[in-house]
């Protein structure tokens, strides 16, 4: 066993480990990150957010997604295999790694490869397998980044084959004719799009009658009509009682006595925090009842010395906020100047069609009592739409009726997730609706829908005066 020392120990390669160990590196600190998976990256790199991503770009590529009139199953999909999949995701994923471990050497990190256990508030073990200790390491600071893993119910009898949940998916040797994705969360609705989109006979199963209850209604029901056009079959207000598996695939047993069939079923129920044989509670540190570990709003757990951040603590559980509260809870250790984790921020859920929001929904605001009104501007007015194809789409802004601040907007459709910063930044500036109409658009571009939409909505007040 070796004897190490270290000013931040980070449990975990995740994104919220890698920008806090990277962060105090830039700080001038000696840094060692813990990691017990194979490969470094976390959840975010080796089975959640690239991974995902990387499928949808090859599965919008590959069936020729967008040169066809998309929303309709009129035409034949073109058919791909797993293995096409497979070599398009594998190319990524060794690139991103190869990426991560060049900015580890970089900035003078030193990675260790075990399983990080608490012995003191100032010390941790790095176990192997068979749990013999491999490192002792003495630390002034440490960074819980040790994500979540799918929820596994004892009760449902998971395989690599036809029982999946998130990650046991990407092992899967066919793209199944019929697929039932239970949990019309994030990734459920990301993954039953996906799917579909491939040809497979999607249904998704979920006791709230529609998928993506956050969302904008409006925007939810765009949502909902586009995938109805891929084929993706939605069965709300529906709960699952047990899941059997028989000889050809799966049955889905529902407590209202629905029997549903299918090759694959996607058990998309949730995650739970990775803290297991960690020994936080020989520090002090308990769990909250969710399961996650408590922190102040600096991510500091009840020992000052022990942060924690990303998915090991309560939501949003989003590589996108995991990175910033490394990179704030790194800053807050060593006293650099910090501010506390801003709750603005954009959310995107690459479903296909993609979405991608900021501020208030619709509902919100009615809730609030704001006076508001609505700027919208639908794909099939903006030129770029037209040019690149004809996919259904929309900007929806909102903004306040009488000192014209913008109060939200929600963007579905082809290049959201990207073209959202724009209105986030305006946002951030508190601009008014007329700043969109008062700027030149590159044209033609997505990005014009904000003036389309601006323009819309500030007519309506016009008018009204
Ligand atoms: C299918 C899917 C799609 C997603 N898509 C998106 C998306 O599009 N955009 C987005 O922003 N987010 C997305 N997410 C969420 C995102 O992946 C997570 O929020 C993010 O990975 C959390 O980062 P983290 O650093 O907290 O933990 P993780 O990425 O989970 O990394 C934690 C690491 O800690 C290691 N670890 C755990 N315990 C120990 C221990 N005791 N010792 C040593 N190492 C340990 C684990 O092996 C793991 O490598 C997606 C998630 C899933 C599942």
């Amino acid at each position: 066993m070796e004897e190490l020392f270290a000013d931040f120990v980070v449990i975990g390669s995740g994104p919220s480990g890698q920008k806090g160990a990277i962060q105090a590196a830039k700080l001038g600190k000696s840094v060692i990150v813990i990691e017990k998976d194979e490969h470094l990256g976390g959840a975010s790199l080796n089975s959640g957010t690239i991974p995902s991503k990387s499928l949808r770009e090859a599965i919008l590529d590959l069936t020729d997604f967008y040169q066809k009139s998309f929303y309709g199953r009129t035409k034949e999909v073109k058919k791909v295999s797993i293995n096409e999949l497979n070599f398009r995701l594998h190319k990524i994923l060794d690139s991103q790694r190869v990426h991560l471990t060049k900015q580890f050497e970089k900035n003078a990190i030193r990675f260790l490869h075990g399983m990080a256990q608490f012995e003191e508030k100032n010390r941790i073990l790095v176990l192997d397998h068979d749990a013999r200790v491999l490192y002792r390491i003495r630390f002034d600071y440490a960074l819980i980044a040790s994500g979540s893993k799918p929820r596994n119910p004892k009760h449902v009898p998971f395989d690599e084959e036809r029982v999946l949940d998130s990650t046991r998916l990407l092992a899967i040797d066919h793209v199944p004719k019929t697929l039932i994705v239970l949990g019309g969360g994030i990734v459920g609705s990301e993954y039953a799009s996906f799917f579909a989109a491939l040809g497979t006979e999607v249904t998704v199963v979920d006791k709230r009658e529609h998928l993506l209850p956050l969302l904008d209604k409006e925007i939810g029901l765009h949502l909902q009509k586009s995938l109805g056009g891929i084929g993706l079959k939605m069965v709300g207000n529906t709960e699952f009682e047990r899941i059997e598996k028989t000889k050809e695939g799966v049955k889905l047993f529902c407590k209202d006595g629905k029997v549903l069939s299918s090759e694959m079923l996607l058990y998309s129920l949730g995650r739970i925090a990775n803290v297991e044989g960690m020994g936080i509670e020989k520090v002090g540190i308990a769990v909250d009842g969710r399961g996650f570990i408590p922190v102040n709003p600096l991510f500091q757990t009840i020992v000052p010395n022990i942060y924690a951040v990303g998915d090991v603590i309560v939501g949003p559980a989003l590589a996108a906020t995991s990175f910033e509260q490394g990179r704030l809870a790194a800053r807050h250790a060593f006293g650099a100047q910090t501010h506390y984790f801003s709750s603005f921020y954009p959310i995107g859920i690459y479903t296909i069609p993609e979405i991608s929001s900021c501020g208030y929904t619709e509902e919100q605001l009615e809730e609030l009592g704001f006076h508001y009104e609505v700027g919208r501007a639908y794909y099939y007015e903006i030129a770029r739409n037209q040019i690149v194809g004809n996919d259904p789409g929309m900007f929806k802004i909102l903004f306040h009726a009488e000192t014209l601040e913008i109060l939200g907007i929600h963007i579905i459709g082809r290049g959201a997730t990207e073209n959202i910063h724009i209105g986030q930044v305006a946002m951030t500036f508190n601009a008014r609706i007329d700043y969109f109409i008062d700027q030149v658009f590159n044209y033609p571009t997505y990005a014009e829908g904000y003036r389309i939409a601006a323009l819309n909505g500030f007519n309506k007040i016009k008018h009204r005066k």
